[in-house]
């Protein structure tokens, strides 16, 4: 029998806490967790030709052009541990991407995060990133042990350039512009679900694995 394949979108505007949930899900699933954000960062980071071109639009809070995304995406796609699925965070974002998506690869679910703007600026504005591990903290709801430090690796927690307040305002709007429109295509295709992102993210890992049952 062949083994059941788990190819799940997660949807939602940033702030919302997809990343957290994908984290959690993908080790429960045995599916690796292909955040865009996290690939585009590591390109950042290690100042590759297409992280050079990429980091302007990031840090202004702009969507990175297409074809550097579908780039990246198809590159880890093709890794061995994605052939069992996978469990995408932060792509599609635009029409044109899930178009594209379609063309990779077909997909099982879609989950779309829910939570009111104030709350997505409150979670956004206290974020903080490992930038060894990539482990996510906010100080007010789930801050590290030790001030600025990561739990995992010591190594000193930054604030994301985009999580700065301009940044913030752009983010939002381009989800609303752009990939908000995914919800009426993908709920017209049979595979949208809601999730209610308010509470802890147990809450919302509870509610993540009723709608996926
Ligand atoms: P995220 O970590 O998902 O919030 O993504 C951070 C930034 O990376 C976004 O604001 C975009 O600039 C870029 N990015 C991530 N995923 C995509 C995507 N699918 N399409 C275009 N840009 C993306």
């Amino acid at each position: 029998m062949a083994p059941t394949m788990h190819r799940v979108i997660f949807l939602g505007p940033p702030g919302v806490g997809k990343g957290t949930q994908a984290a959690s899900l993908s080790k429960e699933l045995g599916v690796p967790h292909l955040s865009t954000g996290d690939l585009l960062r590591v390109a950042v980071a290690a100042r590759t030709p297409l992280g050079l071109e990429a980091q302007g639009h990031m840090d202004a809070g702009r969507l990175v052009p297409d074809d550097l995304v579908l780039r990246i995406l198809r590159d880890r796609l093709a890794a061995p541990d994605a052939a069992v699925g996978f469990l995408l965070d932060g792509f599609p974002r635009n029409l044109a991407q899930a178009q594209r998506l379609e063309e990779i690869s077909p997909v099982e679910s879609v989950l779309s995060f829910e939570l009111p703007a104030h709350l997505l600026i409150e979670r956004l504005s206290g974020r903080r990133v490992c930038p060894k591990c990539l482990t996510v903290y906010n100080i007010a709801t789930r801050p590290p042990k030790s001030p600025g430090r990561c739990d995992l690796d010591g190594a000193e927690l930054i604030q994301r350039p985009d999580d700065q307040p301009a940044a913030i305002t752009t983010r939002l709007a381009v989800y609303a512009e752009q990939t908000a429109p995914l919800l009426g295509y993908y709920r017209r295709k049979g595979l949208l679900q809601t999730v209610d992102a308010h509470g802890s993210p147990n809450e919302v890992a509870g509610r993540v694995r009723t709608a996926l049952r």
